[in-house]
């Protein structure tokens, strides 16, 4: 089924959740990171430090992998605290300047798509 199908036949809020799920649109992954940025924002790295560790490297390995932490540490970056990011996974840097890339990007594709 076509996207606009799917639009005009299941509605425009199913449509633009599946998008932001699936990643399929710049407008979609836009709506997916602003949904998933808020959601770390709101949760908090202390939150997501108490909460069960489900890394499957670092459970057989049994150490920390190097993707380990990073969903504290875009926690914290999203709540602006740039040194507690730093601290808990340097990588992050890497990871925010790639998705903010990628981001800006479908940014731009969004605008020249309204004009
Ligand atoms: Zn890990």
């Amino acid at each position: 089924m076509l996207r606009a199908d799917r639009s005009a036949s299941e509605g425009i809020i199913p449509a633009i959740v599946w998008e932001a799920v699936s990643g399929s649109s710049p407008c979609g992954r836009l709506c997916g990171a602003l949904a998933l940025g808020a959601t770390l924002a709101i949760v908090g790295p202390d939150r997501l430090a108490r909460g069960p560790q489900i890394c499957l490297i670092s459970a057989c390995i049994r150490r920390p992998c190097p993707a380990c932490g990073m969903t504290r540490a875009a926690s914290a970056l999203f709540r602006g605290d740039l040194r507690r990011a730093m601290r808990t996974n340097p990588r992050i840097v890497l990871v925010a300047i790639v998705g903010g890339a990628i981001l800006l990007s479908d940014l731009m594709s969004v605008v020249k798509q309204r004009r």
